[in-house]
């Protein structure tokens, strides 16, 4: 099965909700970064979560960046998402190796600590929208249930899963995303609240193979639930060796002279998808010539 976000309405507009499986993306990323099955359970929850955060923007080109900074051996995650499902991201340390927490589960709130969650959004504004708010498990689920609730005022539920088979490899992948808009009846927001906590988990639900229509339709089948649209979803990135070069072309002269003294090419990975870059010599000094004399 392909991965996909689905978006919709229920209780006459006031929620708004979605729902993504997203395996497929969270092994592709798996993959790029060898993340332990901790991590994996990490970035594919970020991944996951700010996929459906993506297509709430509107804008072609809006760029959604999830940012959390911690105190745990994981050190920290980057995401981004755009409108359109893509999504890319990276860890800092991404072979974290924890025993299961007391539920016997993936310890990802050990994994990541106390730390800041940080969302930038740009949305072709001067200033991109930047919220920030302290994690609350760890668990990446709560800690943007809190971030909606304090930073964007937006009452929020927030499921994401991850499953790790015994060999690594990601067997589903996938969340929830509902939110409370404007105006909303105290009749809806305690059913709403009695249903959170009486489904199963995401990952129970996806391993039964309930879609992300179906997930809805668990969390807001009473409440006039409508599917408005779908959008496939997938771990892409869009850098180049163009790109690296123009990064490389950032450094500074002396850091560059230094490079190029060394006499040897050098091989730039990018950071969200870890492809490699090689750089010859030759290119390194025709970039160098880019950036003015010794500085
Ligand atoms: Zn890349």
């Amino acid at each position: 099965m392909k991965d996909y976000i689905v978006r919709a309405t229920a209780a006459d507009g006031q929620i708004r909700a979605f729902a993504i499986t997203s395996k497929n993306l969270v092994e592709k990323a798996a993959l790029a970064h060898n993340t332990s099955p901790v991590m994996t359970a990490a970035l594919g929850r970020l991944l996951s979560g700010a996929a459906m955060m993506g297509v709430m923007m509107k804008g072609e080109k809006d760029l959604l960046t999830v940012q959390i900074q911690c105190g745990g051996p994981a050190k920290g995650l980057t995401v981004t998402a755009d409108a359109k499902g893509h999504v890319k991201g990276f860890p800092m340390v991404s072979d974290v190796d924890l025993p299961p927490n007391a539920q016997g589960k993936l310890d990802v709130g050990g994994a990541l600590g106390l730390g800041i969650l940080s969302v930038m959004k740009d949305l072709g504004l001067k200033e991109p929208y930047v919220g920030q708010t302290e994690l609350k498990t760890g668990e990446i689920a709560e800690d943007l249930t809190y971030y909606f609730a304090v930073s964007e005022q937006t009452p929020s539920a927030v499921g994401l899963g991850v499953l790790v088979g015994k060999d690594g490899s990601v067997s589903q992948a996938g969340g929830f995303l509902i939110q409370l808009m404007p105006g909303v009846s105290d009749e809806v927001i305690e059913e709403l609240e009695k249903k959170v906590t009486e489904i199963p988990s995401v990952t129970d639900m996806l391993s039964g193979g309930k879609t992300p229509e179906q997930i809805l339709e668990l969390l807001l089948g009473g409440f006039a639930l409508a599917i408005v649209d779908t959008q496939d979803a997938f771990f892409t990135c869009d850098c180049s060796k163009e790109r690296v070069s123009r990064a490389i072309a950032t450094l500074s002269a002396a850091d560059l002279d230094h490079i190029i003294g060394d006499g040897e090419a050098i091989e730039v990975k990018c950071q969200f998808c870890n492809q490699a870059y090689r750089f010859e010599i030759e290119e390194l000094k025709n970039l160098r010539q880019t950036i003015g004399p010794q500085s």
